[in-house]
């Protein structure tokens, strides 16, 4: 997608500090960091949100969740535990559409978040 963010730090077009990549998902430390550790994982392939996912997507979607796995156990923060959010278009205050989860770690979070 000509005008995305995150298909442009996929491209390589835009720096990113990169913690993990295969072919369907990569990950990469937030530019505005909420918590000591906050990562994004995208698919890189674009999807601008959950309403747009089809079943050609479900592979890819699926990785992002093995790459959290993976991330979080070379970040050094599995068993600590962290907390992944997938923002939704306005309610959720979605910012950039392209999907993507945030992963958060390095302290004990609240619960319920809002
Ligand atoms: P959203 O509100 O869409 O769930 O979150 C988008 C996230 O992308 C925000 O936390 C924001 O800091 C991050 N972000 C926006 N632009 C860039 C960028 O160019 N590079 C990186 N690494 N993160 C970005
Ligand atoms: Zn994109």
């Amino acid at each position: 997608m000509a005008d995305c963010i995150f298909c442009k730090i996929v491209a390589g077009e835009i720096p990113a500090q990169v913690v993990y990549r295969d072919e369907q998902a990569m990950a990469f430390k937030d530019i505005r960091p909420l918590m000591t550790h906050h990562y994004l994982l995208i698919p890189t392939r674009h999807i601008a949100t959950v309403n747009d996912a089809d079943d050609a997507n479900q592979a890819e979607l699926g990785r992002l969740f093995v790459a959290a796995g993976k991330v979080a156990r070379e970040q050094g923060f599995a068993d600590q535990g962290y907390r992944l959010v997938c923002n939704t278009n306005r309610d959720a205050g979605q910012e950039v559409f392209h999907i993507h989860l945030h992963m958060f770690a390095g302290k004990g979070m609240g619960w319920p978040p809002f």
